[in-house]
């Protein structure tokens, strides 16, 4: 049993710059807490304090309801799962697995049975002799996770720790980290700018933005109904398409003028995901949608479903169709999306209306 708890984090770097700003985020026994944003936004800042690698300015960083800002790393019972793997070149790979746990004078038969039974686990238990440069990526980075695991710690905190591995990898290794960590039931805090990987490893998604939370809470919640514009933009490939508005005459109009009868009053942007909009080529008008007349600038298969890069009135849009697209740079054609799909954000960013 372990839960995670920040109250108001901040991290003052000597140098005066502040890096986290205030973060409060509790993370449930069990439960894989995924921080992402973009580089720069203090998320490993703020994994370095949960692991006891980075002092903390302001605030409390709990694990089981014990604050534990001036205990050592060491004596915190966390294991750090590192994007470099951070493996002893020169060991084996069970006396890699083994180090830690020799470190804390671990008697040698439980050494040997709990490295045995994790390399099992993992699938590397033919791999036991030999040394990480024999290796593949997707190997080494399971030796590292056995690391961490032989010591059955309370809390796992990983750092990018697959962005060494190439992309089909990073995929295979995502669905085992993710099971691993049900199946081991320990409460994790994971970091990485990969939005992909933060939707599909998080129970509960932390999006951040220079040192501040900008939203918080499971996955498809905050891909529905992103908080703002940020992360509007932030969580889904390719992003969500924005449009500035004007504040027209009858209200809220788009940059050829025409107004949008259904937009809040106040709405300075508009926005609708790319799978959120059709295409067509005819001239009848929905009731209760948004028409973009767009000329296409590129078509973009990628197998299954295509997109279709359009100009509309000045802006740039991305439509998602499926399959084949039919529509050819420099065709005219309109984007339609139905009023319901759309998202609309005030003068600051924030979002209107559920
Ligand atoms: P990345 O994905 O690039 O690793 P990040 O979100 O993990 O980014 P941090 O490494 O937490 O970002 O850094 C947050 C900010 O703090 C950055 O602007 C960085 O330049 C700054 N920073 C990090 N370490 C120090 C330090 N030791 N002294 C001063 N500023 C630092």
């Amino acid at each position: 049993m372990a839960t995670v708890d920040l109250k108001d984090v901040k991290k003052v770097y000597p140098s005066g710059f502040e890096a986290v700003k205030g973060v409060s985020i509790a993370v449930p026994d069990k439960e894989l807490c995924v921080l992402v944003g973009p580089s720069g936004c203090g998320k490993s800042t703020l994994l370095r304090m949960i692991a006891g690698l980075e002092t903390i300015s302001s605030g409390t960083v709990a694990i089981d309801g014990k604050i534990v800002n001036s205990i050592g790393p060491t004596e915190r019972d966390i294991a750090m799962v590192f994007q470099n793997y951070a493996l002893y070149p020169h060991m084996k790979v069970y006396d890699n697995m083994a180090y830690g746990l020799r470190n804390r004078g671990t008697p040698k038969d439980e050494i040997d049975s709990r490295v045995r039974a994790t390399a099992k686990v993992l699938e590397l238990s033919a791999l036991l002799d030999r040394r990480p440069r024999e290796l593949s990526g997707g190997q080494r980075q399971r030796v590292a996770m056995g690391r961490a695991i032989v010591r059955n710690p309370r809390v796992f905190l990983f750092d990018e720790p697959l962005s060494n591995l190439d992309a089909k990898l990073r995929g295979q290794m995502r669905v085992e980290i993710k099971n691993l960590q049900r199946s081991l039931g320990v409460t994790s805090v994971y970091v990485t700018h990969d939005q992909l990987e933060a939707m599909t490893l998080a129970d509960i998604l932390v999006v951040m933005n220079a040192g501040l939370v900008e939203q918080m809470g499971a996955p498809l919640d905050i891909y529905e109904k992103p908080a703002s514009t940020f992360v509007a933009s932030f969580i889904g490939a390719p992003p969500m398409n924005l449009l500035p508005l004007s504040q027209g005459p009858a209200g809220p109009a788009l940059a050829d003028g025409k107004t949008i009868e259904f937009a809040p009053a106040n709405a300075v942007t508009l926005g609708f995901r790319p799978e959120d909009a059709d295409v067509t080529f005819g001239a009848g008008a929905p009731s209760g949608a948004l028409i973009l007349p767009a000329m296409v600038e590129a078509a973009e298969p990628v197998g299954a479903e295509s997109f279709l890069h359009c100009a509309a009135g000045g802006n740039r849009i991305v439509v998602r169709v499926a399959g084949r697209a039919t529509a050819k740079p420099g065709d005219q054609l309109r984007v339609v999306a139905k009023a319901e799909k759309l998202h609309w954000f005030d003068g600051a960013g924030r979002r209107l209306l559920e």
